[in-house]
């Protein structure tokens, strides 16, 4: 259940109001020391997969909730355009420049907030590279992230697409997230539960979308081992190291990707462009009586989801390009920047892929990746 009404929630044992809002706005003499950095007219280039040219009006980094909120109480009355939040620019197609500004995390803290038998409670501030978190956990011997390593990122947008490879989904770990609503300026905090998690989906892509900047999240860790090779790939290349333990799994999931994906700092990208369709079962049996062999997996309420990259493979747009623009060769999930092309450039070609994939299938599928 979602807690719409008043947005936040209310209805479980999670505080709405973490304890250290209710102090005193910081001293404004130390606002623009460390905690903001206020970035005009900046270049997007080095600060999006895709690497293509853009630039933004202005971009905050914060290191700290509570500076980002007096930062923003104080510009409060000022018109700066769309208001809106970068973290690695992984997932975020630039068509244009944009006009507004961009917050962006910087804060790098991790740290154990509760132990209770086995079950470790850890919060992580937005800005924490999500690699980053998850080789801490490895560090520490804390289970359940390990199968979502090397997903380029911050921890702060680990919720919002609610990250997943290998079986595992961020939601799985996801105990709390913190927040600021943009509109009300107030902080808060929401379940897991609460956080509307589907595929590549939470509330945060629906109704909060543009409304709040996640400042922190709060995962659930295991110390008993849980490894998750559901994935015959992944269970074959562990089996080749050695035992499951979170190093091992770590080493198998980095080789795996690294094999499939390309490199953003060779070839800009976003990893999977597309969203993985899931269809009616008389859909996916109609396609498979013309492809049998077709792959597909069983996805809720009975539907049946079929790989996105199998239908643009299908369609032959494996490896094809239009400009500066193409179907990466290994993996027809992925759009890649061959070199110079504009954001422009790149949702053409994904227009192409989505109307022939339609016209072939029957099927429409949608960008996982964010376009502005
Ligand atoms: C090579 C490659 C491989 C990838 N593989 C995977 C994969 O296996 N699984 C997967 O799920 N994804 C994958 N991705 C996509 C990407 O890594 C994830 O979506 C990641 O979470 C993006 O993090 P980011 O910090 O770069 O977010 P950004 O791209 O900066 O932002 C993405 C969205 O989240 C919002 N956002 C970001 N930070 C915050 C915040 N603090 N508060 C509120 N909103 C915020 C932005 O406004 C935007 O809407 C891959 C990307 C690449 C380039």
């Amino acid at each position: 259940m979602a807690c719409l009404p008043s947005m936040f929630c209310t209805t479980c044992s999670t505080p709405t109001i973490p304890t250290h809002y209710s102090d005193k706005i910081p001293n404004f003499a130390t606002f623009y020391d460390a905690m903001v950095q206020e970035l005009l007219n900046i270049s997007l280039k080095g600060r999006n997969s895709f690497g293509v040219n853009a630039t933004a009006d202005r971009i905050v980094e914060f290191d700290d909730d509570a500076s980002l909120l007096e930062y923003l109480t104080v510009h409060k009355a000022e018109n700066r355009g769309r208001l809106a939040v970068l973290g690695g620019g992984n997932n975020i197609l630039f068509t244009g420049d944009f006009h507004g500004t961009l917050l962006h995390p910087t804060g790098g803290k991790i740290a154990v907030t509760a132990e209770n038998g086995d079950l470790v409670s850890v919060r992580a501030d937005a800005g924490v590279d999500w690699d980053t978190f998850v080789g801490w956990c490895e560090s520490n011997g804390l289970w359940g992230a390990e199968n979502l390593t090397a997903i380029p990122g911050t921890v702060g947008a680990a919720p919002v697409q609610n990250i997943g490879a290998y079986g595992a989904e961020a939601k799985d770990i996801i105990d709390s997230v913190e927040l600021l609503d943009l509109e009300t300026l107030k902080p808060a905090t929401i379940a897991g539960c609460h956080c509307g998690f589907g595929y590549r989906d939470s509330i945060f892509k629906g109704a909060l979308k543009g409304r709040i900047v996640i400042t922190a999240v709060h995962f659930r860790l295991s110390r008993t081992p849980q490894p998750r090779l559901g994935y015959a790939a992944l269970e074959d290349k562990v089996a080749e190291l050695g035992e499951p333990t979170l190093t091992n799994i770590r080493t198998a999931v980095r080789t795996i990707r690294d094999g499939k994906l390309p490199d953003p700092a060779v070839t800009g990208n976003a990893g999977s462009f597309f969203k993985n369709p899931v269809v009616e079962n008389a859909t996916a049996e109609r396609i498979a009586a013309e492809y049998p062999g077709m792959p597909s997996f069983p996805a809720a309420e009975g539907k049946i989801k079929i790989p996105a990259g199998w239908l643009i493979e299908k369609a032959g747009w494996k490896g094809h390009s239009r400009g500066k623009a193409g179907v990466y060769e290994r993996q027809a999930l992925v759009l890649v920047n061959l070199g110079g092309a504009t954001g422009a450039d790149i949702t053409s070609l994904a227009e192409e892929v989505i109307a022939d994939v339609e016209r072939k299938f029957g099927i429409r599928i949608d960008a996982e990746v964010n376009i502005w």
